[in-house]
């Protein structure tokens, strides 16, 4: 635990079981991580999946928090989120209950055996730039760029905003 609070973001997705509702209570067990607080969210987007395998549309959002937890620890925290919301983790980009990616973790640049961050997916996905934009205009990616650079750079989305997250 760290003794200053970090800015972090944490990109949010689900295409089984009623995915708006795991968006919804995955935003509120994000609060409830000790140390952390949620400072703002994005609306939720419906998006296609990435890959080849045939699944449902998926709702994504991403939330900013506050956190005096490390990088690895918050990492850790939003896996048992993942699972509390039957998360079973098979393959790369399978259908899933509930996702929770640390897309950045304040200015740092990490890239390890268990935690990469920013994200390596973050620049490319339209999914997780929109959103993030929504809450965050002015960010700055570290080693990427800003955030308006990387959205102009961005294939047209294919998103669709649905709502307001609560
Ligand atoms: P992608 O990572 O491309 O979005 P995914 O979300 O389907 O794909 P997962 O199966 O959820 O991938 O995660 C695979 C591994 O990625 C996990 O074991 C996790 O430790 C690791 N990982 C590395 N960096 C991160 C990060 N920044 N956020 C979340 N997981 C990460
Ligand atoms: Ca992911
Ligand atoms: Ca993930």
């Amino acid at each position: 635990m760290n003794s200053s609070l970090v800015r972090a973001y944490v990109g949010l997705g689900s295409n089984l079981n009623n995915p708006v509702r795991q968006i919804r209570s995955a935003l509120t067990a994000l609060d409830a991580i000790a140390g952390t607080c949620c400072v703002a969210y994005s609306s939720l987007y419906r998006s296609k999946p990435l890959g080849d395998m045939i699944q449902p549309d998926y709702v994504n959002a991403v939330a900013a928090v506050d956190t005096r937890l490390t990088a690895h620890e918050l990492l850790q925290e939003l896996h048992l989120i993942e699972a509390e919301h039957g998360r079973v983790r098979t393959e790369r980009w399978e259908p899933r209950t509930l996702d929770l990616d640390l897309l950045l973790y304040g200015d740092q640049r990490y890239e390890g055996k268990a935690l990469t961050v920013p994200h390596p997916g973050l620049p490319e996905r339209d999914f997780v730039l929109f959103p993030l934009h929504e809450i965050a205009p002015e960010l700055h990616i570290p080693g990427a760029g800003s955030l308006r650079h990387l959205m102009e750079r961005c294939p047209p989305p294919a998103l669709q905003a649905i709502s307001a997250a609560v």
